[in-house]
């Protein structure tokens, strides 16, 4: 899963980025209203987290032309405390969460985990398919209830496809949401992952869809 992380407060955002990495996503990050506007426009993500008070273009301005331009990537904002009007201005720009700051870490990363979810049709922070679960609260994988050790990329390949139940995901898709912008991407190497998640877990259970990608497929 991938964030966008727009907050000009160079320590705020450091944090965010180390406690976002640490809970197993890739951040791409902006600093100001201008940039958050071109990666949101041009990037792959699962989620933003938005500062509202941004230099160049502010924040409810970035997410109002997002949502002009059909956007529907899932947005949570950061307000000052104390000042409801903001909030406000926010959900009805199209926002889909707030936080005020100052926050706790915990809160931000359970409200990404539910607004991700949500996103794809998902009610349960539990997500199954058949035997296999996967608890996105604490990262942990379980096939008939026996815990399964997956390294960080193998859970954010497998991740990914249990939040698109059913779907067809590409190698390319797949490749823009677990690594950041910056990163040296290779979509051979999900093939390395996936051909490791076989071994892992039982084989069928990753389907590869010839010339379109993977599915995954719960097994009886
Ligand atoms: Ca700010």
């Amino acid at each position: 899963m991938r964030i966008l992380l727009v907050e000009d407060d160079p320590t705020l955002r450091a944090q965010l980025r180390a406690g976002l990495q640490e809970a197993g996503y890739a951040v791409d990050e902006a600093d100001n209203g201008r940039d958050a506007h071109f990666l949101g426009d041009t990037g792959s993500f699962d989620a933003v987290v938005l500062d509202l008070g941004l230099p160049v273009l502010d924040g409810l301005s970035v997410l109002k032309r997002w949502r002009s331009a059909g956007r529907v990537v899932p947005v949570l904002i950061l307000t000052a405390r104390d000042n409801w009007s903001e909030k406000v201005a926010g959900i009805d720009a199209g926002a889909d969460d707030y936080l005020t700051k100052p926050f706790h870490m915990e809160e931000l990363l359970a409200r990404l985990r539910a607004l991700i979810r949500r996103a794809g049709g998902l009610a349960s922070p539990l997500l199954q398919c058949g035997d296999l679960a996967l608890d996105t609260r604490s990262g942990r994988v379980t096939l008939q209830g026996q815990t399964v050790a997956l390294t960080s990329h193998e859970y954010k390949v497998l991740a990914y496809l249990m939040h698109r139940p059913g779907a067809v995901v590409s190698r390319t898709e797949l490749t823009e949401h677990i690594y950041a912008q910056d990163f040296e991407r290779d979509s051979n190497t999900i093939e390395v992952f996936v051909g490791r998640l076989r071994k892992k877990l039982p084989p069928a259970l990753i389907e590869t869809v010839r010339g379109l990608g993977y599915r995954l497929v719960p097994l009886p």
